[in-house]
């Protein structure tokens, strides 16, 4: 019980592991469907529900972490891992022209989902939307 208590009180950070009201852990435990478009050891791309643009996927890591203020040190390889991936992925979604990588950090920001993630958008129309304000 201790320990339990002791594990609560960690902020939610990378040795949470899965978050059960995590709406993203959820995702990569295939408890919530999810149209993938990337899997590696540590991360999983897939499309956003609601997108913002014709291509706009999510890269968030298999482990739970809250947010970009929620990683540190401990967390270098994961960091690592999304930046490279981001790019490759974009590529393979045709996106050779470019993409917009966001990352949300923080509700007054306009974090929803509280599981670190890559917003991944692009092939934008004419209109000049890119998704999100500049
Ligand atoms: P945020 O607002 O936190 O930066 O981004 C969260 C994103 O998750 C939003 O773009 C939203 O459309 C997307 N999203 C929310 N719920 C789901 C879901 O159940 N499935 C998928 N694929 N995307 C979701
Ligand atoms: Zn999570």
């Amino acid at each position: 019980m201790r320990a339990y208590r002791a594990w609560l009180k960690k902020p939610a950070g990378p040795n949470r592991g899965f978050m059960t009201n995590c709406l993203f852990c959820r995702i990569v435990a295939g408890e919530i469907p999810a149209n993938k478009v990337y899997e590696d050891n540590q991360l999983i791309g897939f499309w956003d529900i609601a997108p913002k643009a014709p291509v706009h996927v999510l890269l968030i890591p298999k482990q739970h972490v809250s947010s970009l203020y929620h990683m540190d040190d401990s967390n270098q390889g994961l960091i690592q891992a999304m930046i490279v991936a981001a790019p490759v992925l974009a590529k393979q979604l045709g996106l050779s022209d470019g993409f917009r990588l966001i990352a949300n950090t923080g509700e007054a920001c306009g974090q929803t989902v509280h599981h670190v993630h890559f917003h991944i958008l692009g092939n934008f129309t004419d209109s000049g939307d890119t998704g999100f304000p500049a």
